[in-house]
């Protein structure tokens, strides 16, 4: 089935579980194939089959992902002339466009972090003051940059970290077709956002987990699959091993300054689901410097001033 057929679009029922809209921002996000359908709806690449030649997607994969799209409310679909059909392009809804943020985020800790893609992804154009610029975390509230040590993450009682966060269809292999286009491969987001268990510990870690046992706590978790994750990111350079404080022997995984360049992404997604899904997310990210819930803008690093989607373009 192609998306050129009107389907009746039938809304998702709203949670209402603490902490789940979260886990659905996530479930629906941390996807790479969705993530790169947005990314390319922000490009204006907003039909079908422009779609389907730009990510060399199987078509079962596209549609799947489109239909998931639309039944979220992130894009809509308008219909157009082509020939003599009449057919749909995707745009971007309100709740889409709101995710700019998150796009632009990934894109400047990809650049900032990862060997070698600096060269590769094209630079970011504030057309405001007209500069190659990156974004930097600020308040809206009262304009300060923030970064994760000027914030507290306070969170309702007995909100589980990931226990509503479904697996995930991240797999590592395959990505080959879609690697000739830099823009179009984000393997290490992937490895964090794509992947429950990793975004479980990175949002564990942010939440203050240090020990092999507040994770396994936090995530109800079985141990080996426990250790896997957490030598993964270690390799990743996302945690590093410290021995404890209390001098017991046991080690600690602490957050590296790669994975708090991270946390805008995880600020962003806190605030979207908040907004954009419904429900009580659970958690709070507070904003210590003038105590308001951080409202997440992107300040460009040479002009200072808060960016908007409509401001930016990438250019290579
Ligand atoms: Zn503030
Ligand atoms: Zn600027």
């Amino acid at each position: 089935m192609g998306p050129s057929q009107v389907t009746e679009v039938t809304l998702p029922a709203e949670a209402d579980a603490v902490g789940e809209p979260l886990g659905r921002a996530l479930d629906l996000l941390g996807d790479q194939w969705t993530l790169l359908i947005l990314q390319s709806v922000f490009r204006r690449v907003r039909r079908y089959t422009e779609l389907r030649t730009r990510l060399g997607v199987a078509d079962a994969v596209l549609s799947a992902r489109l239909r998931g799209l639309v039944d979220a409310r992130v894009l809509d679909q308008a219909p157009y002339q082509d020939e003599r059909r009449i057919r749909h392009e995707y745009r971007l809804t309100t709740r889409g466009l709101d995710l700019w943020r998150l796009l632009v985020g990934i894109w400047a800790w990809e650049r900032r972090w990862i060997p070698g893609r600096a060269d590769e992804l094209p630079k970011l154009r504030h057309l405001s003051c007209g500069n190659a610029a990156v974004p930097n975390l600020g308040c809206g509230w009262c304009g300060e940059l923030v970064t994760l040590s000027d914030t507290a993450v306070e969170r309702a009682p007995d909100v589980p970290v990931v226990a509503a966060m479904p697996a995930r269809r991240f797999r590592r292999q395959g990505w080959e077709r879609a690697s000739r286009d830099p823009l179009l491969f984000y393997p290490q987001t992937m490895e964090i956002l794509g992947d429950r268990w990793a975004t479980g510990i990175l949002t564990a870690a942010f939440l203050g987990a240090r020990r092999f046992a507040n994770f396994q706590r936090e995530l109800g978790i079985g141990p080996s699959i426990l250790t896997e994750r957490l030598r993964r990111l270690v390799d990743m350079e996302v945690l590093r091993t410290a021995p404890s404080v209390d001098r017991s022997g046991a080690s600690e995984y602490r957050l590296t300054a790669k994975a708090k360049a991270f946390f805008p992404m995880f600020a962003v997604l806190v605030d979207w689901a908040s907004r954009h899904v419904g429900g009580d997310t659970g958690l709070r990210v507070l904003h210590r410097g003038c105590g308001n819930t951080l409202a997440p803008v992107l300040c460009c690093d040479r002009c200072s001033q808060v960016m908007d989607q409509r401001e930016v373009r990438f250019t290579l």
